[in-house]
């Protein structure tokens, strides 16, 4: 299983949806088998479906009534309701389409799942007395919830997937989203550096005319300050990225110009995935992640 972790930088509402969505898509061109993961650092669990709340079983770990269906729409746009009921966050809905895929609920990790699992088990006794801890507890958790989830089968073959896009939802830096990061950096680790990229998206806005690297620099910062490094920074934009403005982010952000991509405003999202592979996406991750062995005897699209 290869996996491909799309973080954000400097603001939220950046593109990450978009990006990981297209990600994704690109590399089920190559013949392979794509699943997703959202990750929503929020509290919300979203774990019920209406029947469960109508006073139905409760089937999954948490025991507390929240979902993202009691989000106001205002603020984070209407909630989607998966085919298991499970409502969840908009970028699912994404995903479903640009994959043609079929998600659950628990394909949606909030931080509110997280800790009820994790308490659930405490209070089983599965802890055997330790103090239950941020680390190593949650993040144990949540990366086994990763590995448990991207090895379900999300289309009609009933097969595993080969590839799974985590959306990490917020801003690396925040306090919500500090155990997902430290998690992503462990799981590194755990599943084999030849099988983990990450994707950075950052903002280069446009300043009197002028793109301006400052905010990307600082983001590229505190992501490596946290231990993950980025194999692709995908800069969103107003215009297309100048090339000075790349060989800048490369320069400071210690990264080669092939690994800065730029993500310009587009009239139509689905452009996005023509967008990146223009500029090499699939062939960077093709060598990177080795795809090559995964893809062997599988046919192309
Ligand atoms: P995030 O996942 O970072 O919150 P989203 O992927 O949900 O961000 O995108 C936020 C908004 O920006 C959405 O309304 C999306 O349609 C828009 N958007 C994203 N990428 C582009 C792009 N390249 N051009 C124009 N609009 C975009």
């Amino acid at each position: 299983m290869k996996y491909v972790l799309v973080s954000g930088g400097v603001i939220s509402g950046i593109g990450k949806g978009v990006i990981a969505s297209s990600t994704g898509l690109l590399l089920k061109t190559l013949g392979l088998k794509v699943t997703a993961i959202k990750i929503d650092p929020y509290l919300n669990c979203g774990t019920f479906s209406r029947s469960s709340r109508a006073g139905g079983p409760i089937d999954i770990c948490c025991a507390h009534p929240v979902d993202a269906g009691t989000m106001g729409p205002l603020e984070h746009g209407e909630c989607y309701v998966l085919d298991d009921g499970g409502e969840a966050d908009l970028d699912l809905g994404n995903y479903e389409r640009y994959l043609d895929v079929t998600l659950s609920r628990e394909n949606n990790i909030t931080t509110g799942k997280v800790y009820s699992s994790v308490i659930d088990k405490e209070r089983r006794g599965d802890y055997l007395g330790k103090t239950v801890q941020v680390i190593p507890h949650i993040t144990d958790a949540i990366q086994d919830w990763v590995q448990r989830i991207a090895k379900i089968p999300v289309d009609e073959t009933g097969e595993e997937p080969d590839v799974c896009i985590i959306e990490l939802g917020g801003t690396v830096g925040d306090i919500e989203s500090m155990s997902f990061v430290e998690a992503m950096r462990q799981f590194q680790f755990r599943v084999g550096a030849e099988n983990f990229a990450l994707i950075h998206v950052s903002l280069v806005p446009l300043i009197h005319g002028e793109q301006k690297t400052k905010p990307t620099q600082a983001a590229i910062r505190d992501l490596r300050g946290a231990g993950l490094t980025p194999d692709l920074i995908a800069c969103r934009c107003e215009q297309p990225l100048e090339r000075s403005v790349t060989q800048k982010i490369s320069m400071f952000c210690h990264v080669g110009q092939e690994q800065v991509l730029g993500v310009h405003d587009v009239s139509s999202l689905y452009h996005v995935p023509l967008l990146l592979k223009e500029q090499g996406l699939v062939s960077f991750l093709q060598k990177r992640l080795n795809l090559a062995s995964v893809s062997v005897g599988k046919q192309a699209i």
